[in-house]
């Protein structure tokens, strides 16, 4: 099958410091990225490789819609997330589970990496009360955090690897000892 051409170029305005050591990072280069669409349609996203400059550990610049290392769009999974009955994703049943597999073994993961985020750059200022939250699910308490509307898959996503704390899943699993 052909590999059709690049149809976006992801050229991010912001200056983001190296997720690894906090500098700056130098465009080494681009690589194209693979994204299906709700319809199940795939895109090809032409996305920067960045270095960097204080350790040259290479960091591919994430666009907001899209979620490391998986093959559809943010808001596709979100969706699903969101409401795994009720949805308009067009994929099949067994990338459906594994999402919502990949959901709640990390879920707790990262309400843990977001809550250090705050704490650290001072948004904790009115910190979210732990001990209420036993009885709430894991969506609940996402919303607590980043806010229930659209798009808190993406902001979760984007400051956990901006601040390089995101897990490739066969990575956490082979910690645990799997
Ligand atoms: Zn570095």
């Amino acid at each position: 099958m052909k590999t059709p051409l690049p149809e976006f170029l992801v050229r991010g305005a912001e200056r983001i410091p190296s997720p690894c050591c906090g500098t700056s990072m130098k465009v080494m280069g681009t690589r194209d990225r693979k994204s299906k669409d709700s319809s199940g349609e795939t895109k090809v996203y032409n996305i920067r490789r960045l270095g960097c400059v204080n350790c040259g550990r290479i960091h591919h610049e994430l666009p907001d819609f899209l979620v490391p290392y998986k093959r559809y769009e943010a808001e596709c999974i979100e969706k699903v997330l969101t409401d795994s009955l009720h949805h308009d994703v067009a994929a099949d049943d067994s990338t459906l589970f594994r999402w919502l597999n990949w959901f709640t073994s990390f879920v707790d993961y990262w309400l843990g990496c977001l809550r250090s985020i705050m704490l650290r750059t001072s948004q904790g200022k009115n910190p979210v009360n732990l001990s209420s939250e036993g009885s709430l699910s894991a969506l609940q308490r996402i919303g607590r955090l980043v806010g229930n509307a659209p798009r808190w898959l993406t902001r979760i996503v984007r400051p956990i690897v901006n601040d390089n704390l995101w897990l490739h899943t066969r990575s956490a699993f082979l910690s645990e000892g799997n």
